[in-house]
């Protein structure tokens, strides 16, 4: 959850930088626009790509003083269990758009085996069929261009352009791009932006193949009434995985484009290519920068002021008695006054919480520990108990593992509770050293 909450913000971070750059390169061709397009959905894969899904670990309460149990407010709740439910939504989501894409694949397929040649002695790979409602193409390696069966009827100019503009999406690997932004769009089907991206990327594929029909020295105002002849024929909706050449929605502003003398056509330089890459990688870098631990976050405790300890403070729990059963109460998670002797060589010596006038630390800053990749994959769970030293200070010291759990996640307790931070315990008014107990809990949801 937290994973994807930093991914999203920063691919919308990016996407609304590229949304802005497309602004501002109204004028460029439209290839510039389209190349800024893939960057920009390149760039949100690569921020992706460190997949780092969330520790789906909750720490419950990781520690908690008998006496706020008693009485005072709990410390927030830091461990989620929202994240099963958001990670179940978001593989449904998945699987079905993965699976509307294949299901484009598979008709355009079964269309493709379904269909005869235009031409029976030439352009083996140009096909007619009487399903397809407009010339599409689709493939990468060995690429197909499908005609509607209306096409055998088209006088040869007509075939002749609709022909060239398949083939310019063909030169520019138009389908490839398209059905990566489509399963980039699979994946990432909850954010917005990739959707915008993906719908920009394709409007200006568009429209950067007609300028390449127009500038092969077709005339606009011909290339425009054939665009509008074809798109009279669409019907019901096309399959993802094609790239045809007419689509309804944006006909309008296709034609209008051009039909414009003045607008700016051909293809992108290799100095703006290179300027495009640039640009992508400095919006890139410092986003993949700021990539922190989704798994450590802080959590100011705003619990009341600990009073004096009471008298129910339990004893310490000798570390064989930690039975299965507790592994993970709510709220089992407890630092415990310390009475036993121990070797701690603190200075000055410190005191036990039970000890008469002694208030005990509050923890008012603290790290969860994380998961170890092979403890989840082990799916050990349970409690490590650590026995330290809150010094005068309220830091953690003298830190050791009283009940060991796993040595990952030993250490982990471990190195996370070294940077809490508590209030630091006094007697009769004046801060000292408190010896402590602290169960810290390791639950996989
Ligand atoms: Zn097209």
């Amino acid at each position: 959850m937290n994973w994807l909450l930093a991914f999203s913000m920063k691919a919308a971070v990016l996407l609304a930088a590229a949304r802005v750059a497309a602004f501002l390169l109204r004028r460029s061709p439209a290839d510039v626009r389209h190349r800024l397009w893939l960057a920009a959905l390149f760039g949100v894969a690569i921020l992706a790509l460190p997949v780092r899904f969330p520790q789906p670990v909750s720490i419950g309460v990781p520690v908690q003083f008998s006496i706020t149990t008693l009485g005072g407010a709990l410390p927030a709740r830091v461990g989620t269990g929202v994240w099963p439910l958001w990670s179940a939504l978001w593989i449904a989501g998945i699987l079905v758009a993965l699976a509307r894409l294949l299901a484009g694949v598979a008709t355009v397929a079964f269309w493709t085996r379904r269909a005869r040649r235009l031409n029976p002695t030439q352009m083996p790979r140009v096909l007619v069929s009487d399903l397809a409602a407009t010339p599409l193409t689709w493939g990468v390696f060995h690429p197909v261009i499908l005609f509607p069966a209306c096409a055998v009827e088209w006088p040869a100019d007509q075939l002749e352009v609709a022909l060239r503009h398949e083939q310019a999406h063909i030169a520019r690997c138009d389908w490839l791009w398209q059905t990566l932004a489509n399963a980039m769009n699979a994946v990432f089907w909850f954010h917005p932006l990739v959707w915008l991206a993906n719908a920009g990327l394709r409007r200006e594929a568009e429209s950067a193949t007609d300028d390449m029909v127009l500038a092969s020295g077709v005339d606009a105002a011909d290339y425009a009434e054939q665009l509008v002849r074809v798109a009279r024929f669409l019907s019901g909706t096309l399959p993802l995985a094609t790239v045809p050449m007419a689509r309804s929605r944006i006909l309008e502003s296709r034609v209008r484009e051009i039909l414009d003398p003045l607008r700016r056509r051909g293809q992108a330089s290799l100095a703006t290519r290179a300027a495009v890459a640039v640009l992508a990688c400095a919006c890139l870098v410092p986003l993949l920068a700021v990539q922190e631990d989704p798994a450590l976050h802080a959590v100011w405790n705003a619990a009341t002021p600990a009073a004096p300890a009471p008298p129910q403070l339990s004893e310490p729990a000798a570390p064989a008695q930690a039975a299965p059963s507790t592994i993970v109460p709510p709220r089992a998670a407890r630092l415990q006054t310390d009475t036993a002797p121990q070797s701690f060589a603190a200075k000055p010596e410190p005191v036990s919480a039970s000890d008469p006038g002694v208030v005990i630390p509050r923890p008012i800053y603290k790290v969860e520990p994380t998961y170890t990749e092979d403890a989840k994959i082990a799916k050990i769970q349970g409690s490590v108990r650590l026995s330290l030293v809150i010094d005068e200070l309220g830091r953690a010291e003298d830190i050791q593992v009283a009940l060991s759990l796993d040595p990952g996640l030993d250490q982990q307790a471990v190195e996370a509770v070294r940077q809490w931070q508590f209030t630091p315990g006094t007697k009769d008014g004046v801060p000292v050293p408190v010896k402590a107990l602290i169960e810290v809990n390791f639950r996989l949801l």
